[in-house]
């Protein structure tokens, strides 16, 4: 690994070098100056340094891959009491475009018990393989096995890529094998794309959602990303070509600490990425009793509320409610935005709507240059006539005329 060095022969203990690091990464020690943990090998010290006596020692590259050994793109299957996680599909289709693009092929990893069937449905998306583990330890989800078992597949068949989905467990799983396979991890990947070389261009936002980082990986295989929920379209059912190939583990890669006695699936309260119908609240909204109204209106439509960030900031909605950049992707049938200016943050995170309908009572708000329909006045007096003329079983011409 590259470390920081001093010449402590021509260390003058100015102490410049400690104002300049942005992350406390040295300090003064008594007769030189000491390097921390927090330390990020950023040489902005180096540069600081009046008198030449810091340096970043870069170490020769570890002896580097045969990266064309690397072939291909692996995509973690999740599944839960046989249900396929959505995010599945729409990493297919990545894979797929990413794989065409190479001449590579797409497989898929299926844990599970008795999940033939589901090896069969993911076939009909186009993937050339499926790779199945088929095992009682394998029902439930538990960390040790299933780090095992991919572990284990990647070993043998040596993807160039691997996609998770950026769902509580792909984010749990994918750092735990990132690790034993000891190669890079881009967690929360919203755009990915592959370089003719097989190099993964992963673009996440950073710092806040601020800038779109893009990272890769190009001295190491597997490149391995998990990737958000609703951000890419999903793989489309055609003709199956692939094959279902039945993997054995072995009793020690199914071992594991946590017991699990019985099971009874988590009640989810409706999720804001799943929802074909959002009703999002603003800032416009003034007071936290204004969810209250958008709720009534959203159960009488079949929706879910969401929100913008100020919202969940002033405590009024939580987390995972927020939609945008550093909130949820959604991409519903119909999206109405209630009080909301359309900031781009905000956009970013909804834009995949079918259907857009805001209500603002400005006129030039940003929301209407995205919105397919809107009405230019006050949710307090919109959202309830809205709520009436629903309630009487009013026509859509009704409902046209409002505002
Ligand atoms: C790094 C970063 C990341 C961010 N990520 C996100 C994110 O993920 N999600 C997000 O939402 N924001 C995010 N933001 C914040 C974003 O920039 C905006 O500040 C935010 O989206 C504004 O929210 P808003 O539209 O609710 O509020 P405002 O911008 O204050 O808009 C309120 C709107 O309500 C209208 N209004 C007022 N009263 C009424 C009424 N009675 N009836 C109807 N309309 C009314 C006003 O005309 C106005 O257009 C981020 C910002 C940064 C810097």
């Amino acid at each position: 690994m590259s470390q920081m060095r001093v010449d402590q022969s021509q260390c003058i203990l100015c102490g410049q070098c400690v104002e300049a690091c942005p992350f406390a990464g040295v300090v003064l020690g008594e007769e030189s100056i000491e390097f921390t943990d927090s330390c990020r090998l950023c040489s902005i010290c180096v540069k600081a340094c009046p008198t030449g006596a810091i340096w970043l020692e870069k170490t020769a590259l570890e002896p580097s891959l045969d990266l064309q050994e690397y072939q291909g793109v692996l995509v973690f299957a999740e599944q839960r009491q046989g249900e396929i996680a959505p995010v599945t599909y729409e990493l297919i289709g990545k894979g797929l475009e990413m794989a065409k693009q190479l001449g590579h092929e797409v497989a898929v990893c299926l844990a599970g018990l008795d999940v033939q069937s589901l090896g069969e449905k993911l076939l009909t998306y186009g993937v050339d393989k499926v790779y199945l583990y088929d095992y009682p330890e394998l029902e439930y989800f538990r960390i040790e096995p299933y780090t095992a078992i991919i572990v284990d597949l990647v070993s043998r068949i040596k993807p160039n890529i691997i996609l998770m989905g950026a769902t509580p467990l792909g984010r749990s799983l994918a750092p735990r094998v990132a690790a034993r396979l000891r190669t890079g991890l881009t967690a929360d990947c919203t755009t990915l794309a592959v370089k003719d070389n097989g190099d993964l261009v992963q673009t996440r936002p950073a710092f806040g959602g601020d800038v779109m980082a893009q990272i890769v990986t190009p001295r190491h295989r597997p490149q391995m990303a998990t990737v958000r929920y609703k951000v890419m379209p999903p793989a489309e059912v055609t003709q199956p070509h692939g094959k279902i190939v039945h993997c054995q583990a072995e009793p020690s890669q199914l071992q594991s600490k946590i017991t699990i006695h019985g099971f009874r699936p988590h009640q989810v309260a409706s999720s804001i990425t799943d929802a074909e119908i959002i009703v999002a609240a603003g800032r416009g909204i003034g007071k936290p009793e204004g969810l209250e109204l958008l709720e009534n209106f959203a159960s009488l439509i079949g929706g879910v509320v969401g929100t913008t960030r100020p919202l969940v900031e002033q405590g009024w909605a939580s987390y995972n409610q927020q939609i945008g950049m550093s909130g949820r992707t959604v991409r519903p049938r119909l999206f109405i935005a209630c009080g909301i200016s359309g900031a781009v943050q905000l956009v970013a995170g909804m834009r995949g709507a079918d259907t857009i309908f805001a209500i603002n009572t400005d006129p030039d708000a940003p929301i209407f240059d995205v919105a397919h329909y809107g009405i230019v006045g006050d949710v307090y007096e919109i959202i309830p006539r809205l709520i009436q003329i629903i309630k009487e079983g009013g026509s859509l011409d009704e409902i046209s005329q409002v505002g």
